[in-house]
């Protein structure tokens, strides 16, 4: 015989009873509540994108897509991340034509090929908000806010929003060379020196001790802000501040993609192992023109849903669950078969959601399935029940039993329903 077949490494299945769904839609309630539409760009685009869109000296890009080649030969590659995607859709479609900043929001898969451990899978799933065509700092803090509320509405209450300003044209050319100058007196590998040599910023971002521990010293960008961005950072702050969400600044956060100007930020946690970033994003005012587009600010972040379903453990905080089932209809003999095929549908289409057993069992067997099933209420239905025109509910908690007339059954389950 041959053997089963299983996922493929560094991915999983969402399974029935998993708060999934409901975690990766309350993470954009938020935001769906601040005007961003939701929109959903391909999952796979064409290599040249990310190339461009997420920067050359990326781990993502070097290392980590899942690049193929059509029939037609051109190189594809499934999207590591969300925003290149949706940024290139918004000046396909020319948004940013119309009412600005566009705030769209989106959810889906996203696929890396990094070494799978707790809380790193090689297709994952994010939701996402993208907001273009503002410079305005009050946009920035809103963004922001937006994740903290997402993550705080789910229950949350560790996670630490660190942020920082990571300059623009006018200043980071000169950080830069600051940066370079320093990492030039380094003991560095090969590797880390070619890394350098494309984003020297990329280097702070390195976590190994030994590079780390030569970093203690280095100029840093927030140091460094020209006066534009300066006051842009300290805008962002106070409307953070007015809005009551805490940040601590983070002067040596780079984050892993190269797009970033200005406001980036990271959400983390600690109880997720060496995987403590649950979520993060910032401004992006290059982006457009690197994609061929106009010059268009924007600005946005990701939040990992598995990370956000690891937190939720960690702090064992219950997840939203998924919608129970109100009625389990046991259909006892061939007439309350029939009819309790059409019961469940009128049920279903007055808005309770109900389900019957299938397979024509014994009492027995159908009461189980009913327990089993999660619903609230069982209505058992025998041929009897038919002609005497009431059939007893059950409820599946307490076990207690009413009779209740069969045309009074729709109404009286709508009442119990959630
Ligand atoms: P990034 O686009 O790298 O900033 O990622 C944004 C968020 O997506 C991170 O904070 C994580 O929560 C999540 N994430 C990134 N990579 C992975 C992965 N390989 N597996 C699971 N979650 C991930």
């Amino acid at each position: 015989m041959a053997a089963p077949l299983r996922a493929p490494k560094g991915t999983y299945d969402v399974l029935p009873g998993s708060p999934f769904l409901a975690v990766r839609e309350a993470l954009l309630g938020p935001a769906a509540l601040a005007g961003y539409d939701y929109v959903e760009a391909p999952v796979f685009e064409d290599t040249e994108l990310f190339a461009r869109g997420v920067g050359a000296s990326t781990d993502i890009v070097t290392k980590e897509m899942f690049t193929f080649t059509d029939r037609g030969d051109r190189s594809l590659t499934l999207r590591p991340e969300g925003t290149a995607g949706v940024l290139r859709a918004a000046l396909q479609a020319g948004l940013q034509h119309g009412q600005l900043p566009v705030k769209l929001r989106y959810a889906g898969p996203m696929f890396r090929a990094e070494r799978p451990q707790a809380g790193r899978f090689r297709q994952f799933q994010q939701v996402g908000v993208e907001a273009l065509g503002s410079d305005d700092p009050a946009l920035d803090a809103e963004v922001v806010a937006l994740a903290a509320s997402a993550y705080a509405g789910l229950g949350l209450t560790g996670v630490r929003a660190l942020v920082t300003s990571l300059g623009d044209a006018a200043c980071r050319p000169a950080y830069r060379e600051a940066l370079t100058a320093f990492l030039d007196g380094l003991d560095l590998d090969a590797e880390t020196r070619r890394r350098a040599a494309i984003n020297p910023l990329r280097v702070l971002d390195d976590g190994r001790p030994e590079v780390q521990a030569q970093l203690e010293g280095a100029p840093l960008m927030a140091d460094a802000l020209c006066d534009a961005c300066r006051a842009h950072h300290e805008a962002v702050l106070g409307h953070l501040a007015a809005l009551g969400v805490a940040v601590e600044p983070a002067p040596r956060l780079v984050r892993g993609l190269d797009y970033y100007t200005r406001t980036t930020f990271e959400f983390v946690h600690g109880g997720l192992g060496a995987q403590s970033a649950v979520g993060g994003g910032g401004r992006y005012d290059g982006l457009s023109q690197e994609l061929g587009g106009p010059p268009l600010p924007g600005i946005g972040w990701a939040l990992g849903v598995e990370r956000t379903l690891l937190a939720l453990e960690a702090e064992g905080v219950a997840a939203p669950g998924a919608p129970r089932l109100t009625a389990f209809v046991v259909p006892l003999g061939a007439a309350a078969k029939a009819r309790a095929v059409t019961l469940v549908a009128e049920l279903r289409a007055a808005g309770v959601a109900a389900d019957l057993a299938y397979g024509d069992r014994g009492l027995k067997g159908a009461m189980k399935a009913a327990d089993r099933s999660g619903a609230a209420y069982a209505v058992v239905l025998g041929d009897r029940d038919l002609e005497a025109g009431a059939a007893p509910v059950k409820d599946l908690r307490t076990g207690e039993q009413t009779p209740v007339a069969l045309d009074a059954l729709l109404t009286h389950l709508q009442e119990q329903s959630p």
